[in-house]
């Protein structure tokens, strides 16, 4: 989506045209539940077209592909046996089961749950999300970094 109805609020290079208010009625036409809903929020900025065109920075698709497959087998792996086979069909209560973090980590999951007043819900998605960014280094237990990754993919405004 975009930030406001003009498109440029945040944004470092142009000025957007919209007042506070309008912004602040466009972001609220997206709603809690809905957002609750969705995995990954990213800002994307303006980009210049040099970092566009340049192959060099981008990592090979192919070796994102190989990670992608990796993590996906061993999501069945943890899953044999049960209608699940991959982290983001987890209810709550597998959840608990298969989605265990380490206690540096707890303190960082208790902290985020305050300062973004997180429902159960987005609570639910961190932690597979976080399984997630583990499982795609080849993690077995969720450590603080992954938690931090996951978390910081929450929208950063409250709306
Ligand atoms: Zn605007």
């Amino acid at each position: 989506m975009n930030p406001c109805p003009c498109g440029y609020f945040g944004d470092p290079f142009k000025e957007c045209t919209c007042s506070p208010s309008l912004v602040s009625r466009y972001q609220k036409r997206i709603s809690g539940p809905f957002m609750d809903r969705v995995d990954i929020f990213v800002e994307v900025p303006h980009i210049d077209y040099e970092k566009l065109a340049d192959d060099s920075l981008g990592e090979n698709s192919d070796k994102v592909q190989l990670r992608v497959t990796d993590a996906r087998t061993l999501q069945r792996q943890r899953f044999e046996g049960t209608r699940l086979s991959c982290n983001a069909e987890m209810t709550p209560t597998e959840v608990r089961e298969f989605c265990q973090v380490e206690p540096t980590a707890q303190s960082l999951l208790k902290a985020a749950m305050k300062q973004l007043y997180l429902s159960a819900r987005a609570f639910h998605r961190i932690l597979k999300l976080a399984r997630t960014i583990a499982d795609l280094v080849n993690a077995d237990t969720i450590k603080d970094h992954h938690l931090a990754e996951a978390i910081q993919y929450r929208p950063r405004r409250i709306m």
